[in-house]
């Protein structure tokens, strides 16, 4: 997507009215039935962005309700799979005309520079889009080899009601995947944003109706997790509720389908993502490239960001210092300049929480490398620099638990057996990152990584194709490719006497 516009273009954009702020139910724009608002705050400079409609247990009953009742009257359910693809490409087509304004809602909400808001955010999400369009009339069902005086058919049916609660740290993307593989599949969706990013959610849900989507088929209920996120995932009309967010708060949804009707729950959740560097790195400049990107890229706000670097003592020193300069050309800047290549942390709560983490390493015993101490480009806004901690030993707290931030942990080892046993020695099992130039020990240690994406001298390549979703505590189910839309549908058996 081709950027012209300048930091000031932006910023003069930013300064206008934010046009949609409500609850997007039954196609419309409402108010919360409470009225109550919050404010949504940028963290560029702390400055309001708008007062957002606040839903609570009402709204969300009643956009349960809604999207109830257009999936039994089959309005998308049952349009014919060549229209529905239809709709669904014409909506990627809307967001890639409405990308400015979709990127810009999500720098000012999220912190990212406007630059990967623009190329990779909305463009991914439009894409997402596009390809779940284009599964709708290519999945075929299944005919069993039984008996031949019977004929069983095996399809595929929507589950019904999805709702979708989601985290701030790639509110398009991630919304794209659950809202995308749920329409393919049939279903009609209630989509909760997290408090600190509401507003790029209702211009994408209204695009969806403007391409044809039915309205009360994809709704958007705003508010705070316990009540909206709460409500939804012990709703006894949601069939399937799909999370991203923390492990601690993903836990809940699985006691909330417990105490409700046993819907259906996959989770993705949080990370603590090794790099597994071997004496025998092919290419030391392009490892610590992808390490220094893998962990500073949205400020480090990534669930499998590469935040622990276990590396062999031989290469520690000289492959420290190339990480460093690398990270030298990540330094924060104004969100809405289209240079910056690293934004804000989300908010002050996050903000916090990473300088504690800061200051519990060094507490720890680790000794900071590279940065630590926060930045202010922008007057106002809240910014953490690449840091990079050295002296990490297996068990300290900022090697154990997720940091959230742009904060990495380099850990000294002097085997391969040890180096794995520390990649593996974690609760957390989204993803694993492996350098050696031998084949065979790249098979071998790859199938010993447990993790659900394993990068081999790479780092962070994905694709809409690829199953993402983790391990362990890392979560169940999985968003993309074909996988993901068997998260939105139930299997049916149909057997035919002949
Ligand atoms: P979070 O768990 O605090 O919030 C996520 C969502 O859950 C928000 O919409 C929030 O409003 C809602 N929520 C919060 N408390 C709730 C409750 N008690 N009941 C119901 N809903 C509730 O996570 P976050 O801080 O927004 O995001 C950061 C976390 O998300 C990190 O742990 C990160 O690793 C994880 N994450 C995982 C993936 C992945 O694909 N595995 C992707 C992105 C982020």
């Amino acid at each position: 997507m081709a950027n012209a516009l300048t930091t000031a273009d932006w910023t003069k954009r930013a300064g206008q009215k934010v046009a949609r702020t409500q609850l997007f139910i039954d196609g419309k724009f409402v108010d919360a039935a409470s009225g109550k608002t919050f404010e949504s705050i940028n963290p560029r400079d702390g400055s309001v962005i708008a007062q957002v409609a606040e839903g609570d247990v009402e709204d969300v009953n009643r956009a349960v309700a809604v999207a109830k009742r257009t999936f039994e009257a089959g309005v998308w359910s049952e349009m014919a799979p060549l229209d529905r693809k239809n709709v669904m490409l014409k909506w990627a087509q809307l967001i890639r005309e409405n990308a400015e304004e979709l990127a810009l809602l999500e720098t000012m909400n999220c912190g990212k520079p406007i630059s990967d808001s623009l190329n990779v955010d909305v463009a991914s999400c439009a894409n997402n889009i596009q390809w779940y369009a284009e599964t709708i009339d290519k999945l075929y069902g299944e005919i069993a080899p039984i008996p031949r005086d019977s004929i069983a058919l095996i399809e595929r049916e929507p589950m019904g009601v999805v709702g979708a609660v989601v985290p701030w740290n790639y509110p398009l993307i991630i919304s794209s995947w659950k809202v995308g593989a749920a329409l393919a599949g049939g279903n009609s969706i209630i989509l909760k944003p997290a408090e600190q990013s509401p507003l790029s959610a209702l211009l994408f849900a209204e695009l969806a109706v403007r391409a044809g989507v039915p309205e009360g088929v994809f709704n958007v209920v705003n508010g705070f997790g316990p009540s909206c996120g709460g409500t939804l995932g012990k709703h006894m009309d949601v069939n399937k509720l799909a999370f991203t967010g923390s492990t601690e708060v993903g836990k809940y949804f699985l006691k909330y389908a417990a105490e409700s009707n046993a819907k259906a729950v996959s989770l993705e959740l949080g990370g603590k993502t090794p790099h597994v560097v071997l004496s025998d790195c092919p290419d030391l400049d392009s490892a610590a490239s992808a390490i220094a990107w893998g962990v500073f890229y949205n400020a480090g706000q990534t669930c499998h960001a590469g935040t622990r670097m276990v590396v062999d003592q031989k290469i520690e020193d000289e492959l420290l210092e190339k990480v460093r300069k690398v990270s030298e050309t990540i330094m924060p800047g104004d969100t809405y300049d289209p240079s910056t290549a690293m934004g804000t942390i989300v908010d002050r709560a996050q903000f916090d929480r990473v300088n504690e983490y800061i200051g519990i390493g060094q507490a720890e015993g680790a000794t900071i490398h590279t940065g630590g101490k926060p930045v202010e480009p922008t007057k106002g806004g809240i910014y953490i620099p690449p840091t990079i901690f050295q002296n990490v030993k297996p068990g300290m707290r900022i090697e154990k638990e997720e940091i959230f931030g742009p904060v990495l942990g380099s850990i000294r080892v002097s085997s391969e057996e040890e180096a794995v046993r520390i990649a593996n020695d974690s609760q957390y099992g989204l993803g694993a990152a492996l350098w050696t130039r031998d084949v065979s020990k790249a098979h071998k240690i790859a199938r010993q990584l447990r993790a659900g994406t394993v990068w081999v001298n790479t780092f962070d390549r994905s694709s809409i194709t690829t199953p993402f979703g983790g391990f362990k505590q890392s979560g169940t189910g999985r968003d993309r490719s074909l996988h993901s839309i068997e998260g939105y549908t139930n299997l049916k058996t149909t057997w035919i006497q002949l």
